[in-house]
Order: structure tokens, then sequence, then C-alpha cells
């Protein structure tokens, strides 16, 4: 088969991307600005020490040379959906299929630059590592962990990971003599944060918070940060801190707002369940870039980037070869979450049929540390692909 694909962002969506337009014949380029995709899920373990910087990099152009599309490190500064163009450090790359994947953008309260955040730049995770180590040399303290939502896209709120980092730093603290010596707290706007992965894991969060001495300030609206840390909520009330972890809701990519591409009010890209972008043949967004449909708890993850790619790249396949079916993404929407506590972790899997929250004392530490080595094997072709992971 014939036919370009110029995929933009080397995240899970770009890299799924390419490795399926690959697979389909297309002549792939894949352009990141990062010469590495960072593994969100694992990076968690940095922020304790349990896993190191390199760990949680997979090598795009390594994984590029395995597959046979081509890798590009490079900044895509504009985006001309009409075209199907990109302008990547100053020239313009076109190609017959433009695949937009560079995720989302975290919003910034004020006073955001005095906390550590987890979904930003993978160097600021391990900012968060070293000033958690310098807070313990310190003899103690008080950490404050907590997550912002987007009222305008609820599905862009990101919460999970730092419940995963709080029961790994209190976890940690506990290992190392020190638990006592630090108050750890957890805060959020909404009254029941954790609700879009349902009740059972709001209930047995709220649960295993309350029995690791964590305090809870939920259902107050954040208003800022201050310098050193202190939170402070709507109702004029503050909660004190040294160091402060917050993971903001995310918003739409400053460089798809400015675009011509429709995009919903957070500034996400509009798609068809297919993923492709009305209007605009040829354009299509997958992952965190996109505007996700589906049920009100629906929540922009990792896997569910994937199988958008997935989706994708069949339909463009579908299309080069002139055939009319279509896949869509929109019945496969699931929160699926390996909610990892340093020593054990629970199955947490929503669907519009079930809720479910399976708790896997010890070996769900390790099934986490063995999905991460899949996952950069598989990708490798190390290993073969197991379905739908
Ligand atoms: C700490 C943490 C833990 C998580 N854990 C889980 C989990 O356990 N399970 C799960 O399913 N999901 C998890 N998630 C969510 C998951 O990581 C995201 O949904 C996923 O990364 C989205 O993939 P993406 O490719 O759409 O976007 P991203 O991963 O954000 O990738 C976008 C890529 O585009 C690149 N880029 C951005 N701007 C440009 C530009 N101008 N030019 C070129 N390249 C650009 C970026 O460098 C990046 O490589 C977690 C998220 C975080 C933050």
């Amino acid at each position: 088969m014939s036919g370009t694909a110029l995929v933009v962002g080397g995240g899970f969506a770009g890299l799924e991307a390419a490795i399926y337009l690959r697979q389909a014949g297309l002549e792939v380029t894949l352009v990141s600005d990062r010469a590495f995709l960072w593994i969100y899920p694992t990076s968690i373990w940095v922020v304790t020490g349990e896993g190191k910087f390199d760990d949680t990099c997979l090598d795009l152009a390594d994984v590029a040379a395995r597959h046979g599309f081509t890798f590009r490190k490079g900044k895509v500064e504009s985006v001309a959906g009409a075209r199907r163009a990109v302008v990547v450090d100053g020239r313009e790359l076109t190609a017959d299929h433009l695949v937009i994947a560079i995720g989302g953008t975290p919003m910034r309260p004020p006073g955001v630059e005095h906390t550590f955040g987890l979904s930003g730049s993978p160097e600021s995770t391990v900012r968060l590592h070293e000033a958690l180590e310098r807070r313990i040399a310190a003899g103690g303290g008080r950490i404050a962990m907590g997550f912002g939502g987007n009222p305008k896209d609820p599905s862009a709120v990101r919460g999970g990971p730092v419940f995963e980092v709080m029961f790994n730093v209190a976890n940690m603290l506990r290992k190392r003599g020190v638990r006592e010596k630090f108050q750890l707290a957890f805060f959020a706007p909404m009254p029941s944060p954790g609700e879009r992965m349902g009740k059972k894991a709001v209930a047995a969060i709220q649960k295993m918070l309350g029995e690791m001495g964590v305090e809870m300030r939920f259902g107050k609206k954040i208003t800022g940060f201050e310098p050193g840390g202190a939170v402070t909520f709507e109702d004029g009330s503050r909660l004190e801190s040294d160091l402060t972890v917050f993971v903001p809701a995310q918003s739409g990519h400053p460089m798809l707002v400015a675009s011509d591409l429709p995009r919903n009010e957070a500034g996400f890209v509009t798609i068809d369940g297919g993923c492709a972008v009305p209007g605009f043949p040829g354009v299509w967004a997958v992952g965190d870039s996109a505007a996700l449909q589906g049920p009100a708890w629906r929540a922009k993850q990792g896997h569910l980037a994937e199988v958008m790619s997935r989706v994708a790249a069949s339909n463009i396949r579908a299309t080069v070869e002139g055939r009319p079916e279509r896949e869509s993404y929109l019945p496969h929407v699931s929160i699926t979450c390996l909610m990892d506590m340093g020593n054990g972790a629970a199955l947490v899997h929503r669907t519009e049929a079930k809720e479910q929250m399976i708790p896997l004392p010890v070996v769900g530490h390790w099934m986490k540390k063995g999905w991460g080595a899949y996952f950069k094997a598989s990708k490798r072709k190390q290993v073969p692909r197991l379905p739908g992971m």
C-alpha cells in the first residue's frame, strides 16, 4: 500500500499510531520534541527512588529502527490542518495523513510554580524526588499532595497517579523508619475525588488514606499556592505544607488552540468515533490531544490513547484502500488502572456495565513492574504483543 503519514507527538498515542500505520504499509514519520517516550505510569517510582530516570524512558529512534519508520526529533511550532501541514523547527512537513498526538498541557493555577508536578516534563519528577530526599534529610515536615479539575472538560482530570504517589511515599517513609516525622495531607476540589473510577474505588482509597494517617481536604476550591508550598482555598482556609505535589487538570495544547482545527471548550481537538477530525480530510487526533466522547465518567488514559491510535490507523488504512468500513474507539472507553501502593496494588476497571476494584496485595506491585518491562520489550519487538495490551 502506498501513502504517507506524519505523526506528531511521541507519547503513548503517537508511538502506537506510528507502529500500526507502518504495519499497514504506509511510509511513516514520527516527530517529537523528546528523544524518548516518557512512561508516565512507571514514573511514580522515580519520585521515591525505586525507579530510575532511564528505566522510565523508551528510546524512540531505536523503536523506529525496529519497526521501519522514521523518527525525527523536533518541536512542532504550528499546525495547518487544512493543508495537513506542520512546521517543525522552521521547516514545513506535510503528508497524506496527519495524526495529531502531542497530548494536552497542564493548567496553571496561581502559584503553581511553588509546587512539584508529575504530568509535565520528566525533569519535574526528578526535581520532586530530590526535594523529597532533602526533606527527609532535614528530619521531617508537612507534605501535601493533590490534583485539580477542569470544569470545561472533566475527562482531563489526572488524579489516579497522585493517589499512587501518596501511597508510595507513605510506604517509603514507613520503610525508612521516618513516617512519624511527617504530616501527610491529600487535597482536591471535588467532594469525592477519584469518583470517575467508581464508588468502590473511592471508598477503598479513602479508607486506605485514613488508615495511613493522611489528612483529607476535599470539596474546597483551590485558589492557589504560596511560596513554600501552602495551599489556599476559596473559603479562606489554608493547608500548610513544606513540600506540595500538585497535578493540575489538562487543557488543550497551546499549539492546537492556535491552529485551524475544531476544538471543544477546553481546547481539545474535536474528533468523530473513528478519530477523524470533521471537515479536515486526512487529519486525525488521538490520545490526550483529542476531545474524548463517551460516558460522563470517561477519563484520558494511556491505554485509551493506544486504542484510539489503533482505531485511527485502521481507518487510515481503510481510507487508503478505498474501503468504506470505519472502526470506533467509543465501545472501548473504559477506565483501567493498576493503582500501585508501593507494597501492592488494586486493579480498578470501570465500563458502562460494571465497576471493579480488586485488591492485589504484594503481587499487584510486581504486576505493575512487569507491565513496565513488557511495555518496553513489546514496543522494541523483543516479545510479542499481547491482545489489547
Ligand atoms: C504520573 C502519571 C501516571 C499515569 N499513569 C497512568 C496509568 O497507570 N495508566 C494509564 O492508562 N494512564 C496513565 N496516565 C495517563 C497517561 O500517561 C496519558 O493519558 C498518556 O500519556 C497520553 O498519551 P499521549 O501520547 O496522548 O500524550 P503524552 O504522553 O503527553 O505525549 C505527547 C508527546 O508529544 C510531545 N510533544 C508535546 N508538544 C510537542 C511539540 N510542540 N512538538 C513535538 N512534540 C511535542 C511530548 O514530548 C510527548 O512525547 C498517567 C499520567 C501521569 C502524568
